[in-house]
This record gives C-alpha cells, sequence and structure tokens, in this order.
C-alpha cells in the first residue's frame, strides 16, 4: 500500500483540489491512504484566532468569519450541488469553535489552541473525501483521532506508538483497497478524547505513522518544490535539486531545520526500511527525491537558514564552572518551556545556546533561569547550518554578515551570524 500526503500549499484553493482528484485518480488501481493539512494558510488563521481568543480581543471574531469564508468559497467552487452534505458537515465543524468562543476562556492556550486549530485538517479532510467522491473515485472518510493516540503535551503531543499501532491494525487494512482512505494529517487524541496536535508542519509525521504501521511500500509527500533542494529557494537562487538522499542525509538536514520535512518523519520510515519521495504536485513528470537505505553521499553542499534566532548565554553568578549538574538543570528548564535548542557551545564559565525567538517562551524561561545564573541574550540572528560545507560555501553565506559563534565537524558547519552594521 501507498500513503500520500498533501499539505497546505497543494490544497490552498479549488484548482488545488482539483489537482489531488487528479493524481489521486492515476493511483486509484493500489490501496491509497491519504493523509492531508489544512488548506492554505488555514492554519496560522486558525491560530491568531486562538491568540486573540484567550487574550479577549475582539479580532477574534473577524479571523473566525476569515476562515469560514475561505472555506465557504472553495465549496461553491467545487461543489455544484448546494444540497451536497458536504456543506452542513464544514459548518459543523466550524460550528464547533462558535462553542469555543462564545464564552470566556477557562482552558490553558495550549488546549485551546488544539481544539481550535484541529478543525482546519478535520475541515480540508472533509472537503477533500466528499470531492473524491463526487470525481467517481470511491473514498471513505477517517478520523485519525481514532488512530493517533497521544499524551496530553498539548500542541507537540507524544504518540503512544503500541496503542495507536494496535487501533490502525484493528480496522485500517480491512478498509484498504475498497476505496481510497482520506484522514487528518497533525492531529491525534488523548485518552480522555481530546484533540491533540503533533507540533506545526506535523502532517508529514502522520503519513509517517500510517505508513510505519501499515508496512507501507512507499510515502509520497507532494510538495510545492520539485524535492529536496540543497538550499530553500525563499534564501538562494541556485537551488539544486537532491535526486537521491539517505535516510542520515535526510534526517540531519531536518534536524537542522530543512523545512522540506517534518523532523520526526524520517525515523519511523528508516525503522521500517520504507522509501519517501518527495515530489512536485505542480509537475507530475519529476520524479523529485527518493530517500532512502543507500550509501550515497550528500552530492552537493546544502545550506539551512534559520532567522529570527535569540543568542541566550547562561553564566553561573559566582564564577564557577558549568558542570553536568548545572547542565541537566538548564536543559530542563528549556524543556519545561518548550523551547528547542538549535546549536549550543560551553566553555568553562559559560553555556550558550540558539533558539527561535518566542517572545512568551522566552521571557518565562529567562526568568527561571535568572534565579541561579547571570543570563544575557541577544536578538534578531540568523543560524546557517552547512552541510559538507567547504571555503567557498562558507565564504558566500557571510557575505555581508558577522559571526557570533561557529561550530564544525568534518560534515556540518553551523554559524550563528547578524548583518554587519
Ligand atoms: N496544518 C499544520 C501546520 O500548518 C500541519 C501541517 O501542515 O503539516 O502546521
Ligand atoms: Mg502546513
Amino acid at each position: 500500500m501507498q500513503v500520500y500526503k498533501f499539505g497546505g500549499a497543494s490544497v490552498k484553493d479549488a484548482e488545488g483540489v482539483r489537482n489531488v482528484a487528479r493524481i489521486v485518480e492515476q493511483s486509484k488501481d493500489q490501496p491509497l491512504l491519504i493523509v492531508v493539512s489544512a488548506m492554505g494558510k488555514t492554519t496560522n488563521l486558525l491560530e491568531k484566532l486562538t491568540k486573540a481568543y484567550f487574550n479577549q480581543e475582539p479580532e477574534a471574531v473577524s479571523y473566525f468569519e476569515e476562515a469560514k469564508r475561505f472555506h465557504e468559497e472553495i465549496l461553491n467552487q467545487l461543489f455544484e450541488d448546494t444540497s451536497h452534505p458536504i456543506f452542513d458537515q464544514v459548518a459543523n465543524l466550524f460550528v464547533e469553535i462558535d462553542w469555543i468562543i462564545e464564552e470566556e476562556p477557562q482552558d490553558t492556550y495550549d488546549y485551546l489552541f488544539d481544539q481550535i486549530v484541529s478543525i482546519g485538517e478535520l475541515v480540508s479532510s472533509r472537503i477533500i473525501e466528499a470531492y473524491l467522491g463526487i470525481s467517481g473515485l470511491p473514498s471513505q472518510w477517517i478520523d485519525a483521532r481514532n488512530y493517533i493516540h497521544t499524551d496530553n503535551n498539548f500542541r507537540e503531543a507524544n504518540v503512544n506508538w503500541e496503542k495507536t499501532a494496535e487501533s490502525i491494525h484493528a480496522s485500517i487494512p480491512a478498509l484498504l483497497g475498497k476505496s481510497i482512505l482520506v484522514t487528518q494529517g497533525f492531529i491525534g487524541s488523548t485518552s480522555e478524547n481530546f484533540t491533540t496536535t503533533l507540533g506545526r508542519e506535523g502532517s508529514d509525521y502522520t503519513a509517517a505513522i500510517f505508513a510505519s504501521c501499515l508496512n507501507a511500500d512507499l510515502v509520497t509527500i507532494w510538495k510545492d518544490v520539485p524535492g529536496v533542494l540543497n538550499a530553500d529557494p525563499k534564501w538562494f537562487d541556485a537551488t539544486e535539486l537532491i535526486p537521491e538522499l539517505s535516510y542520515l542525509d535526510a534526517i540531519e538536514l531536518t534536524y537542522y531545520g530543512a523545512t522540506v520535512i517534518h523532523p520526526k518523519t524520517i525515523k519511523p520510515l528508516q525503522n521500517k526500511g520504507i522509501t519517501l519521495a518527495v515530489r512536485s504536485f505542480v509537475d507530475l513528470n519529476q520524479h523529485g527525491t527518493i530517500i532512502k537505505k543507500t550509501n550515497t553521499t550528500l552530492p552537493v553542499s546544502s545550506f539551512i537558514f534559520k532567522v529570527n534566532q535569540v543568542l541566550i548565554s547562561i553564566l553561573p553568578k559566582d564564577f564557577s564552572f558549568i558542570v553536568e549538574d548545572n547542565f541537566s538543570h538548564i536543559f530542563n528548564v528549556f524543556a519545561k518551556h518548550k523551547l528547542k535548542i538549535n546549536m549550543m557551545h560551553n566553555s568553562a564559565v559559560s553555556f550558550s545556546v540558539s533558539v527561535d525567538y518566542d517572545e512568551k517562551n522566552i521571557v518565562s524561561l529567562i526568568k527561571e533561569l535568572k534565579q541561579q545564573y547571570d543570563v544575557e541574550f541577544k536578538r534578531d540572528l540568523e543560524l546557517v547550518t552547512i552541510r559538507h560545507y567547504n571555503a567557498q560555501t562558507i565564504a558566500r553565506v557571510l557575505i555581508n554578515k558577522e559571526v557570533i559563534m561557529q561550530l564544525q565537524d568534518n560534515y556540518t558547519c553551523q554559524m550563528l551570524i547578524q548583518p554587519v552594521k
């Protein structure tokens, strides 16, 4: 069987949904499970809605209207028959947000985020499944929350693999092949049946979870880029497609922040030896990138950029050495405030890290660290990682930049940089 994953960009409008149906039409003779993200920028919009509602700002209502309008327009373009049940199904999903926001918030932000933002995936999967139906493709909508079981770490939930595999084995194999199964990426549920999310851009991970539990032959992530490139075209003009990539290089690239695939996606596939294809939903003649067990090394230097970085330097108040005890305490504080360390460096009397700027979490982190250490920080930095670097590639990214912190080993060079003033 195969698993296809369609991200938000592939279903950003009615034409995108029609294109999904065309792609699925070509593969309809094999057992297929489709994992979809929210349409276009819906997740960002629902995130803004959640923030505004949580802070009791009036914009919450206009964001909500915008989300409904956006989906209504797509529905109107796809379904001529206005009595099709999809119109009610979508309206009913949005009513769930209505119920939440008409009362004052009582729950934590992370919990509310998951209950509200997950509606994006529920709506898009309903629309896509219904559209496959009217296109003559036998399909069935599946609620991922009945299969992806997680803990209650809202917004970044951890998957209970045993329970998840059990649920998937119990019913999905019998459905596969009879119709095309359509489910949501990114979402799961707790043992009390509360909706959770797996972390931003987590739909790839969902595809890998289903693929792993079903021993899929192939997972395909359909993207708006031709495959895995050696740099994000957002930052570089001349990018190159990497036709074949080892699991190890793929893990390393995503670990350092290549956004083409969610970092948690590779491990479950590697464990089962499942090949992952990353290819264009625009140009179906291109094969894109194949990620599999191979000894091929990365053919070109690859660049990963992360903007909006903060350097946080932690120094013991009494000039004592940074020792193991301090490290475990410091790592725990970062985990508690949900900040992921992108780069770290330690010396005898200081420990420095670079993290993504997230105002709320950083303020609370620094407050806690300051009880025990002196803390300094510096904003508006960029982190560049070059895998298979050389002198030219380093020089290329340092044009008009100065280096704040640099680390390198045989394969990888990481530099925290800022524009020269
Ligand atoms: N819709 C979610 C997000 O944008 C999940 C995903 O796209 O993978 O983060
Ligand atoms: Mg997305």
